[in-house]
């Protein structure tokens, strides 16, 4: 039987341009290339969830426009139930404008969009779907109230939560005390623990810190270097896969997407931690964001 995964989160077009340099203001650049690539957390972490075998239902919105009609196409191909996925006239599709130049840097300007749209009647109409799955996945490219209401109907429906509280911004306890599973990055790691940075040497200490403001479970992903896990009985280091670098883009994603599904699953933390960090590791080897996004077959060749 697939585990059945609930996803709260944006929906967004990533138009990407490659450049030798980044712009200065006021010049006009002259680009290497131009690709637009399906993103954004929620669908990506959708995505993931779906590749790696779960029944995933999405819970979004996306303008009625062309960018929302490919993204809905696109995840209709990955098998994602878009029942709650709602389409307004009211706001286009988020898009994303990605610069990335040859140093490898990246500049992103991100209008949301219909993404901001995303309400608590939304996940009211959603309550079945959220009651019926095994796990609740959300981010935070959506309303912070929406995603609260999201969290809460699963803490009702005794439905396990995972939050990856990206872009990061300042939560309550009361959110935290809700959280099952608590992934984040170093960013968001150290503006949710009040440390200066997070990195491997303090990450047990935000991890501490993270798991006193409530989360049971907390896992900082450290990039190259692997993460910190934080158990209620266990604190260690996982190293990362290594891989040839090609894009980290969506490296996050795949990891949140595919810890859900072995958490799903039933996989005890530090397989399911192993299983995810394998996912991930492949998405870094491939350009983009969904197009990243690696299928299960795939990592548990690569997992063995
Ligand atoms: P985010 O994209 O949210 O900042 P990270 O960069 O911490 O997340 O990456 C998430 C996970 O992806 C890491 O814990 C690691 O397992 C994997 N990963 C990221 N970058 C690399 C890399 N260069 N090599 C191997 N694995 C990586």
């Amino acid at each position: 039987m697939k585990p059945q995964i609930a996803v709260v989160g944006s929906v967004n077009v990533d138009l990407v341009f490659k450049t030798p340099r980044m712009p200065v203001p006021g010049e006009t650049l002259m680009g290497h290339s131009f690709q637009q690539i399906h993103g954004g957390k929620g669908a990506n972490q959708a995505v993931a969830a779906a590749r790696m075998g779960a029944a995933v239902a999405l819970i979004a919105c996306v303008g009625d426009d062309v960018n929302g009609q490919s993204c809905l196409q696109a995840l209709g191909q990955d098998h994602i139930d878009l029942q709650n996925v709602r389409r307004t006239k009211d706001c286009a599709t988020g898009v994303a404008g990605i610069l990335l130049d040859d140093g490898g840097e990246n500049c992103i300007v991100l209008a949301t969009g219909a993404n901001a749209l995303l309400d608590p009647s939304d996940i009211g109409r959603a309550a079945s779907t959220i009651a019926q799955a095994k796990l609740l996945l959300c981010q935070l490219e959506t309303p912070l109230d929406t995603v609260i209401a999201a969290i809460r109907s699963a803490r009702q429906a005794g439905v396990k939560v995972v939050l990856n509280p990206a872009p990061a911004r300042p939560l309550s306890d009361e959110v935290f005390a809700c959280v099952d599973y608590l992934v984040v990055n170093e960013t968001e790691a150290a503006l949710l623990s009040g440390l200066t940075t997070v990195d491997l040497s303090n990450a047990n200490e935000a991890a501490a810190r993270l798991q006193q403001r409530g989360a049971k479970v907390v896992l900082i992903t450290l990039g190259a270097l692997g993460m910190w896990v934080r158990s209620t009985d266990d604190s260690y280091c996982l190293p990362a896969r290594k891989v040839e670098v090609v894009d980290t883009t969506a490296a996050g994603d795949t990891f949140v997407g595919s810890l859900a599904v072995a958490i799903a699953e039933g996989m005890e933390l530090r397989a399911a931690c192993m299983f995810a960090q394998s996912a991930a590791a492949l998405a870094v080897t491939k350009f983009g964001a969904q197009t990243s996004i690696p299928y299960r077959d795939e990592v548990e060749r690569f997992f063995t």
